[in-house]
């Protein structure tokens, strides 16, 4: 097939108007503000950029682990432990403040420590209501949360600022428009994209550095929500798509994509080009460097996003883009997935028989329990979930329809490569990889671009580097990065 050909099916057609080329969006973890030193990094990185010519929109996410402290602040509140919460509210104060100190001098830090404490003590008084009330809805646990971002953005416009890079720090939760599903809410582009055009793009234009919080939105009544763990990936291809930027760079700490965990396979190379679709299946099979839906609207956009690491700047990354280009070789990741069950659904009364199938998933949907991979024979269901403390009811109510047997302690081993559609030979010689290793059931997503088969969980490191080896022997040195193989061998 053409390279031409294949782009036809793709997503990214979508796009209105042009793109702004030298606007670009880095995103930067919380390892990456985690302390003062991250913050300078960070610092550089952007400058670094601002000096290229480009002009950067951040977006940050809280400093590490401020999320979960958050949360557990929260959850002490709400069990009615007002002073166990309000003494994880005032290490927070501290650790912002002295980060703050460190970083910043003269009227930026009178600034900012004002800010800072502001904002904390608002959070006490949140934390004190919750505790008074004995009760956590999910709309103050957003609250809560949100104040991670609010924070770690505020001080990294100040540090931008006193660097003479122009920073300006935006409140997130102006520009991000949700719907009112706290925890997880649900973005509203058009909405967004006017307000992004409205408030960060004439800062952009005047030569500004705009800093925003990752992860926190608002409703269009001005209340704040959050994105879902992790959401600030998710908040930067937002602002990339609805600001039409010409990249969007995430900033985290590995060096992009890895053909495999290299601590299970020291040879993993690093994957300079990986397609959307590829990029969403990994993440779904376990790969943590993105989600999947994270990149959507970078993806309707054909914005290409980078996966980058700010410990390691001068590292290429991975580059993800609609389109893959061709690849010599038919994987580009192997992925492992642990801690997985199979439940074996076997019924006498007829697997096909119309609306057996939808009675037995929707035990699954009532427990929202999240299925993995599925296979049918004439009498019986296979199906692979995570495991979780569920399962015991789960398979209550399905032995009311079926025999019942569960097998835990599997993984799933998933391949993804956009060059095995229409090949030929390519599972021959998966299968012959292993050929010493027990496999339990096998897919061939509908997609065309993975392929999976759960082994025994204790297989996996094994299976893992036998299959590295048979298909990244001799790799492609337009898609992988072989340099650093080159330099390993000399060594
Ligand atoms: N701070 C949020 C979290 O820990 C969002 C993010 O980091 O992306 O989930
Ligand atoms: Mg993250």
């Amino acid at each position: 097939m053409s390279e031409a050909h294949r782009g036809e099916k793709r997503v990214g057609e979508t796009v209105t108007g042009e793109i702004r080329p030298s606007l670009v969006v880095m995103k930067f973890g919380g390892t990456s503000v985690e302390d003062a030193k991250a913050m300078l990094r960070t610092a550089a990185i952007v400058r670094g950029r601002r000096e290229r010519g480009l002009k950067p929109v951040v977006v940050v996410s809280a400093m590490a682990k401020v999320t979960d402290q958050l949360l557990a602040a929260a959850a002490a509140a709400g069990r009615g432990d007002k002073n166990g919460a309000l003494a994880i509210a005032s290490r927070l104060r501290n650790r912002h403040l002295d980060t703050a100190a460190e970083l910043l001098c003269g009227d930026l830090f009178t600034e900012i420590r004002a800010a800072i404490c502001k904002r904390f003590d608002a959070l006490d008084d949140l934390l004190r209501g919750i505790a008074a009330v004995g009760e956590l809805t999910p709309r103050t646990t957003d609250k809560v949360m949100s104040y991670g971002e609010r924070i770690s953005s505020q001080m990294v416009a100040a540090v931008f600022a006193q660097h003479d890079m122009n920073g300006m720090h935006v409140d997130a939760r102006k520009c991000i428009v949700t719907d009112d599903h706290f925890g997880k809410a649900a973005a509203q582009e058009a909405a967004i994209e006017a307000k992004l055009t409205e408030m960060v793009l004439p800062l952009v234009e005047a030569g500004h550095t705009p800093v925003l919080g990752g992860f926190i939105g608002s409703t269009v009544e001005g209340i704040t929500t959050t994105l879902g763990r992790g959401g600030s990936d998710y908040t930067a291809a937002l602002v990339g798509g609805g600001l039409r930027a010409g990249a969007i760079e995430i900033w985290t700490d590995v060096n992009g994509i890895m053909t495999t965990d290299p601590r299970i396979c020291p040879d993993a190379l690093r994957v300079k080009t990986i397609s959307f679709e590829e990029a969403a299946e990994l993440a779904y099979f376990g790969a943590k460097v993105l989600h999947p839906a994270t990149i959507l609207p970078a993806m309707q956009k054909s914005i290409p996003v980078w996966v980058l690491n700010s410990r390691n700047a001068e590292n290429e990354g991975t580059r993800i883009t609609a389109m893959a280009p061709p690849c010599a070789s038919p994987f580009k990741c192997i992925a492992a997935k642990k801690r997985l069950t199979i439940i074996d659904v076997v019924a006498s009364r007829m697997l096909m028989s119309h609306g057996y199938l939808k009675d037995v998933f929707d035990v699954f949907d009532k427990y929202h329990c999240v299925i993995d991979m599925v296979s049918t024979s004439e009498v019986s269901i296979s199906v692979t979930v995570d495991s979780n403390e569920r399962l015991p009811e789960i398979c209550a109510e399905l032995s009311k329809m079926a025999d019942v047997k569960l097998e835990g302690h599997k993984a799933l081993i998933c391949m993804v490569g956009e060059d095995i559609r229409g090949r030929s030979g390519i599972s021959g010689r998966v299968f012959s990889a292993i050929r010493h290793v027990n496999v339990r059931m096998i897919s061939q997503g509908a997609s065309e671009i993975n392929m999976s088969f759960m082994i025994e969980e204790s297989d996996v490191d094994e299976a893992v580097r036998s299959l590295h080896a048979e298909f990244f022997q001799d790799p492609d040195p337009t898609v992988f990065d072989t340099d650093a193989r080159v330099v390993a061998a000399k060594a």
